[in-house]
């Protein structure tokens, strides 16, 4: 497959490759390579590139912050919930088929959501990763629910798995997705043939949930 790509040249002495968020490939390149090969480096780097560009991650976000008034709805497990802000004092947040929060606490509740995402994210997540890593006959050692911006979940060398709290708003088919497509990446590095065949097998409608974060990914990368 043909990768496009733009040259930046500049004095450094290494060459790097680097995906944008727009998924523009910029390939940063010392001024004495030629455009030959330049373009052999690319070519020997295009299975990195192509997954750096299929990963689950980054899209563009152009969606104000919520004020957390009355009558704002926030996401959580794929639907959208009313926000009733209350005279009455109210312990944090109460969830009962819509939010409810204290006038009193309507200056923190950037942190009292971000708390409570957090918190249902890791009751969520945990189960079903510990369900799917004994299906895959793999183990992580921790599962952390973290704060990173631009990717939905990743991996370390150390067998961690860390999903970004944000997934717990999306619906739960494509947290599932996102579970397993990092605990997958356990054993089997690449988004290879037999990396999607092991995907397939676990989550049969796992294309559902890629089309899902490519057309909502953005109301994921907002925080509330
Ligand atoms: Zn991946």
């Amino acid at each position: 497959m043909h990768i496009e790509y733009v040259i930046k040249y500049s004095n450094r002495k290494t060459f790097s490759i680097t995906v944008e968020r727009d998924r523009q490939v910029v390939v940063h390149s010392p001024k004495n390579l030629s455009e030959e090969k330049i373009k052999q480096l690319v070519d020997s780097k295009r299975e990195l590139i192509q997954q750096k560009l299929n990963h689950v991650q980054k899209y563009p976000t152009n969606i104000s912050a919520k004020e957390f008034v009355s009558g704002e709805s926030l996401m959580f497990l794929g639907k959208s919930y009313q926000l009733l802000v209350v005279e009455a004092e109210v312990d944090g947040i109460q969830f009962n088929k819509e939010f409810k929060i204290s006038k009193n606490d309507q200056s923190v509740a950037n942190e009292l959501f971000k708390k409570w995402y957090k918190k249902r994210a890791l009751e969520i997540i945990l189960p079903l990763a510990n369900e799917y890593a004994e299906n895959l006959g793999v183990k992580f050692s921790e599962c952390k629910i973290s704060e990173m911006k631009y990717r939905w979940g990743s991996c370390t060398t150390k067998n961690n798995i860390n999903f970004n709290w944000r997934i717990i708003k999306a619906p739960l088919f494509v947290i599932k997705y996102i579970i397993v497509h990092e605990l997958i990446h356990l054993i089997e590095a690449n988004h290879t043939a037999t990396f999607w065949n092991i995907l397939s097998i676990q989550v049969p409608d796992y294309q559902r949930a890629k089309d899902w974060l490519k057309n909502n990914g953005h109301l994921l990368e907002v925080d509330f």
